[in-house]
């Protein structure tokens, strides 16, 4: 017998942490960090205690040492130069005394102080979130799942066995609905950023962020906030050469050498110096991104380059809206977005990793199959899927949700290893993860029921839900 439609959604309303949150009250801690982790707030409109206006440039690492809650952000105060250091997370702003940081030599470097509510307590700048959060306290709560709990440590399996016995047309149906769940958080997500600031800038920083994969998402979605302001019609070499500048990633010192390569540095240096006391206030520290340990065609500089050609087209809205109307078979459906997403060859980075590389012997394409997979899964179709849900067009809807559906798997990561050897003991059947809606509904289950446990599983609800799912 088939298994309801809604389970996966009634299951996941009955997991632990699945708390009902009252608007009037405070959230629990860990959400409130989490709102903070993913900037689920109104950007535009941060202030201070002190009236300043305050812009996050990046939220800082979630710390699991002693010391703050979050190390290493950046953070803008007025017109003041951008300032690197810790932030604190508290309910209240009488915490940082009450729990003695105003004496602990680990929080000397905190910056900033983010509470729920109430005004300055430590003499550092402080900023109340209640009413600057971008959605309501529940449908955080639900997008987050649960109260933001953050990830345990190493975990047992003790799934493993009802999944192993489920029969495989159920156990295909429970990883597509959690699937659909994930679609439905992200598209939440980008609706509310589109609530502030329009579809189509929401749509351009999604997918600046996802070429920010993974360490640089915060300075490629300010860049996109910046360029969601430009008005002005530029061509392929000016948004570049903005973007670069912007980036704050522009060599200070123009190249001695002679030849094609140089002369793109050269021009790109002369278009930006033309227009940088213009911009001088919003670019950004070098130290905004994290340049080691990056793969080549991950390098920062490079995505930008893609991401002008994007911009420069001047129609790539209108045409991700045309592939959307158009019939595309399953066969074809990644090959498709991928020719509108890839650009022509560029003569510079298409030869290129980085600005002073060596000219590569073959040319590279500017978007992968991976990156791909992430723009379509992550970004573009939960926009399209948000829109038409607003729209309140079911046929288009529908859509989205087949071409989630039957997208091809993306590429594997540590996150979808460690849950493959949790939930199938590092076997699963074989052909379950053949599309990339499988591997998202194995993250939402392990965001919705591992997060919540610990490594021996405790009080995790999944096993029983999926024995009562096979009986
Ligand atoms: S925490 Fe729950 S879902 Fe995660 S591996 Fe253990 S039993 Fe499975």
């Amino acid at each position: 017998m088939p298994i309801p439609a809604n389970v996966y959604a009634t299951w996941r309303t009955a997991r632990p942490g699945a708390t009902a949150l009252r608007e009037d009250a405070p959230p629990p801690e860990r959400l409130l960090q989490a709102v903070w982790q993913h900037q689920r707030v109104l950007r535009e409109a941060l202030t201070l205690a002190d009236g300043r206006s305050v812009r996050v440039l990046h939220p800082g690492f979630l710390n699991r040492e002693p010391g703050p809650d979050f190390r290493d952000a950046l953070v803008q105060f007025g017109n003041e130069a951008p300032q690197r250091g810790d932030v604190e997370v508290d309910l209240a702003a009488s915490g940082w005394r009450a729990h003695k940081h105003d004496v602990n030599p680990h929080f000397r470097a905190v910056v900033l102080h983010v509470v729920w509510e109430g005004t300055s307590a430590s003499g550092l700048p402080t900023l109340a979130l209640k009413s600057r959060l971008d959605a309501p306290l529940g449908e955080l709560a639900e997008w987050f799942g649960g109260d933001g709990a953050t990830r345990s440590g190493e975990l047992a399996g003790k799934c493993c066995g009802p999944l192993h016995a489920l029969p495989r047309a159920e156990l295909d149906a429970i990883l597509q609905q959690a699937a659909l769940i994930r679609l439905q958080l992200k598209a939440a997500h980008i609706a509310a950023r589109a609530r502030q600031v329009g579809w189509d800038c929401a749509l351009w920083e999604g997918l600046f962020t996802a070429l920010g994969y993974k360490h640089n998402v915060w300075p490629m979605r300010r860049l996109a906030e910046l360029a969601g302001t430009t008005t002005e019609p530029l061509c392929l070499e000016a948004w570049q050469a903005r973007l670069t500048g912007w980036s704050g990633l522009l060599p200070a010192e123009l190249p001695r050498s002679q030849g094609a390569d140089a002369e793109y540095l050269r021009r790109l240096w002369d278009t930006w110096w033309r227009e940088r006391e213009r911009f001088d206030e919003v670019i950004l520290p070098r130290a905004a991104w994290r340049m080691s340990g990056l793969r080549p065609a991950n390098q920062p500089l490079r995505r930008l380059a893609l991401a002008a050609h994007w911009l420069a087209s001047g129609d790539l809205l209108a045409r991700l809206e045309r592939w959307f109307t158009r019939d595309v078979t399953t066969a074809t459906l990644a090959r498709s977005l991928l020719e509108l997403l890839q650009p022509d060859a560029d003569a510079f980075w298409s030869w290129h990793w980085t600005l002073k590389s060596p000219r590569l012997k073959k040319a590279q394409p500017l978007l992968g199959d991976a990156r791909l997979t992430d723009l379509a899964v992550n970004v573009i179709l939960p926009w399209l899927w948000a829109r038409t849900a607003a729209g309140r067009n079911e046929t288009l809807r529908t859509r989205a949700e087949t071409r989630y559906l039957t997208w091809p798997a993306g590429e594997d990561n540590a996150t979808l290893r460690l849950a493959r050897e949790r939930l199938f003991a590092g076997a699963p059947p074989r052909g379950l993860f053949l599309h990339a809606a499988a591997q998202q509904g194995l993250l939402q289950v392990v965001r919705d029921f591992c997060e919540h446990s610990n490594a021996l599983c405790e009080h995790c609800p999944f096993p029983e839900l999926v024995r009562a799912a096979s009986h």
